[in-house]
């Protein structure tokens, strides 16, 4: 009899995403993004797709108050046994999982506990176990994200085998790989269960005393990607590896870089609801409203001519917050209007009130999280400043060209691979950039956008609309997952062909 692995069959692969966060049910950046948007792609390149993701307390009530009890049963974590419900919804045509389980996700936030090991170790395993009790969520690709999933590839080799399991393989993405789950190895034993494997504790050990979470996802995932192709480069040097250089190097056969896209219906100037005014790239006159409701919002002078910056972000050093800090007297003294949208780490969100309260007429510091609010500073910014120190795929930039506001990035990660910088030869381009970690490079990058800005609006106009015409849909992206699926799934025909770019 043949084995079932060379039968080749035409049907849908069942693809299991899961995440600690996806958006609009949960999100504290762009890992939420991409989870709320991918899958919404993958379904339409023939996959059969369900997510997963924690039950948190935080999920606004309309959502809830929908979700229907699809299973339960206990979870085995070292010597704890653990309640998971199992919750179902059905969002925009896909299936949401959530893990319920309210000692651990019936809590204000969504990170940054104590027992963040204990949690979404939990998370993990629950999720394996899950494919095993509820059919709806049999699949043949498992797809992980970032640190809070990485043990689940670990979980399923080494504790889950027969015919279901075995025929599940995984792929897991680096989103960022500055968040890696690291923590005493002493959770080997009382927390994962995983003393006694004698591979296990060897992979997930990244020293004497410590193991990390994405280490043993790197190991044990079939295939690793990362969110865009220079970043999958840049992971495997010293300096943008943070210590895992090797393993991405060790797995470069089985390890790409694949860039985001956004939810091009969602970020879309045209239909937007959160815009004071629409527009298209057809016609901008709307964008200019747009300007004008942000300055009377942010109390300032309500003039077009006035060049508007914008940051949206976390407040973190990533983000090239010291370069925006050390730029800022020199923007100011160039009677430039700011607006910097975030939260993040104390010092920084000292130093944006600082500049608040110094130039008030010219600079605001909203220290908050507001989806609505990005929308109307990306709709209502010329510039957009991204001067990031490292920066995997970045969302932020793209969403900013949608919406016609041009971005100033640093050359690195997905910034390279989405943001062609302006070519005053040729007239290409959709935004601009600046290569060093420098903050007088950021500000030349900065005014010779200005430039343009105050004395060739025709030129500008050329700009904004080539940068909105870029296509930032998911569909090239999920082309090229599905393309990984099959490679571990050669048996599979392709249900639906669809040609990248298409
Ligand atoms: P990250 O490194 O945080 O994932 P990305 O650029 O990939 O950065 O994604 C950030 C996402 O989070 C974007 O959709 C951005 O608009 C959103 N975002 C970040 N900070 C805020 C905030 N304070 N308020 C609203 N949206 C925010």
């Amino acid at each position: 009899m043949l084995k079932s692995a060379t039968l080749r069959t035409r049907r849908k692969l069942k693809v299991l995403f899961a995440s600690s966060e996806v958006a609009p049910f949960s999100k504290t950046g762009g890992l939420g993004d991409v989870a709320g948007a991918l899958p919404l792609a993958l379904r339409e390149c023939g996959c059969k797709v369900a997510v997963i993701s924690p039950n948190y307390a935080s999920i606004p009530e309309h959502f809830k108050s929908k979700m229907k009890h699809v299973g339960d049963f206990y979870v085995p974590l070292a010597w704890r046994r653990l309640y998971c419900g199992i919750e179902h919804l059905v969002h925009r045509g896909i299936d949401y999982y959530f893990i319920d389980n309210e000692y651990y996700f019936a809590r204000d936030g969504m990170y940054g506990y104590f027992d963040d090991g204990e949690r979404f170790a939990f998370f993990a395993k629950a999720l394996v176990e899950a494919i095993g009790h509820i059919e709806l969520l049999h699949c043949d690709i498992l797809h992980c994200n970032d640190w809070q999933t990485a043990l689940a590839p670990v979980f399923l080799r080494e504790f889950y085998s027969g015919e279901l399991y075995d025929n599940v393989k995984t792929v897991f993405t680096v989103h960022n790989v500055k968040f890696q789950g690291q923590y005493s190895d002493f959770m080997l034993g009382d927390v994962l269960g995983l003393h006694e494997v004698s591979a296990a504790v060897d992979q997930l050990h990244c020293d004497e005393q410590s193991i990390n979470y994405m280490k043993g996802a790197l190991r044990y995932s079939d295939e690793v990607t990362t969110v865009s192709p220079t970043y999958a480069n840049e992971l495997k040097q010293p300096y943008y590896g943070e210590h895992l250089e090797y393993e991405f190097q060790r797995r470069a056969e089985s390890f790409q870089g694949v860039l985001n896209g956004i939810d091009t219906l969602l970020y879309d100037p045209e239909i937007d609801v959160c815009l004071p005014k629409n527009y298209s790239v057809k016609n901008l006159v709307g964008k200019k409203a747009c300007k004008r409701a942000l300055q009377k919002e942010l109390g300032f002078e309500d003039n077009p001519d006035k060049l508007m910056v914008s940051f949206v972000g976390r407040l973190t050093a990533q983000k090239g917050l010291d370069l925006i800090c050390y730029g800022m007297d020199n923007m100011m003294s160039r009677g430039i209007q700011m607006v910097v949208l975030g939260t993040g780490d104390k010092d920084y969100e000292d130093s944006m009130s600082y500049f608040d309260e110094r130039y008030h007429d010219q600079f605001r510091a909203m220290l908050t999280f507001d989806t609505e609010l990005a929308q109307r500073i990306y709709a209502g910014s010329d510039l957009f400043l991204m001067p990031s120190q490292f920066e995997p795929c970045g969302l932020s930039q793209m969403i900013a060209m949608r919406y016609g506001t041009l971005p100033v990035v640093r050359e690195t990660g997905g910034l390279v691979d989405s943001v062609q910088p302006y070519n005053r030869f040729t007239k290409e381009g959709t935004g601009f950039s600046f290569a060093h970690f420098n903050a007088d490079e950021m500000l030349d990058a900065i005014y010779s956008g200005a430039e343009i800005f105050w004395t060739q609006q025709d030129e500008w106009r050329n700009l904004q609309r080539q940068a909105m015409s870029v296509d930032f849909g998911w569909q090239r992206a999920a082309d090229e997952y599905v393309d990984i699926y099959h490679r571990l799934h050669p048996e599979v025909i392709r249900y639906v062909t669809r040609k990248s770019g298409s």
